[in-house]
């Protein structure tokens, strides 16, 4: 059987991994906390010493890790996963990392005969755990039918965008707007609310006006009840792929991204405020009255 290494297990990975077992796979995990990982090992994962043991006999390599800095720490390192993989096998980032980290990586892996490919992916941690994400991938068509039978455990959906990196635009794309949106939200409901309106009546009126998307829908309601239980994403990594999109923007356009710009600045409080806890928690920086 087809040998998986499967590195962070964090809200999504954690889920991901449980995916490969599911299917049959033969799966080494490694975590930089190990207490993530028992419940696999206790299905039938391998627990790797480090990186580079999970991925030493590995026909693919996937991580899902937290940003540029992991990454390069989980594949790059003296015991990273590039270290001693066998040539050919798959470099799978599943990571939201920055554009300029997947170029960087796919040139770096690429020199020592890996296949890398940026597959960012679109869903919540309980998505990853049902294999109903949709992956975001940006590889060679040839390089994405190898990757393949690695990416179908994990998804619903892949949409093929280009080359490699390009799927990490999209994804950057994808939550910069995002981003927008919900510092956009707080904003909205903290006036309605320092302006005394029913905020049943407003949530009924978001849900059923033109303004409303999923991204409004879910995030309006659970700011409006102050409801953050099972925080599924985190002000930090919003405010990191926030950051990322926007340096992607000011190396690509002449006009100032000044949306993306505010949208990392709200973050960026959010991230002081409350890093690890939901995104939607800004509502309560943003709704204090004056
Ligand atoms: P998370 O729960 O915070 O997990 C982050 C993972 O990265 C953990 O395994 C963590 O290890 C590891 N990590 C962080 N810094 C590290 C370092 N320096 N060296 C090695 N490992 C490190 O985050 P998540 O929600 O699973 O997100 C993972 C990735 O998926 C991120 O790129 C995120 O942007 C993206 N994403 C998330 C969602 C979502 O809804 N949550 C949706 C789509 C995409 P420890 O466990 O030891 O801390």
């Amino acid at each position: 059987m087809a040998r998986v290494a499967f590195i962070g297990l964090g809200r999504m990975g954690h889920g991901m991994a449980g995916r490969y077992l599911d299917a049959g796979f033969t799966v080494s995990v490694w975590n930089r906390s190990k207490a993530k990982a028992e419940d696999l090992i206790a299905r039938g994962a391998r627990w790797a010493t480090s990186p580079e043991d999970a991925a030493i006999d590995a026909d693919a390599v996937v991580t899902m890790v937290a940003d540029d800095n992991a990454s390069r720490e989980v594949w790059l390192t003296k015991d990273g996963a590039a270290a001693n993989m066998k040539a050919g096998a798959l470099a799978i980032e599943c990571s939201t990392v920055s554009h300029q980290h997947a170029l960087h990586m796919a040139g770096v892996l690429g020199a020592r005969g890996l296949i890398y490919i940026d597959s960012p992916v679109t869903g919540l941690p309980d998505a990853a755990a049902a294999g109903k994400l949709t992956l975001l991938v940006g590889a060679d068509p040839a390089d994405l039918e190898l990757a393949r039978p690695y990416l179908e455990p994990l998804s619903t959906t892949i949409r093929h965008f280009g080359a490699v990196g390009s799927g990490t635009v999209y994804k950057l794309i994808n939550n910069l707007m995002g981003a927008i949106q919900i510092a956009g939200i707080a904003e909205g409901l903290a006036i309605a609310e320092q302006a005394g309106l029913d905020m049943k009546l407003v949530l009924e009126a978001i849900e059923t006006g033109v303004a409303a998307s999923p991204q409004v829908i879910r995030h309006s309601k659970r700011m409006a009840e102050r409801n953050f239980a099972g925080a599924t994403f985190t002000a930090a990594l919003r405010q990191k792929d926030a950051a990322y999109a926007v340096a992607l923007a000011e190396s690509l356009l002449s006009a100032p991204p000044i949306m993306g710009r505010a949208a990392v600045q709200s973050y960026d409080r959010a991230k002081a405020y409350a890093p690890d806890d939901d995104e939607g928690k800004m509502i309560e920086i943003v709704s204090r009255p004056k």
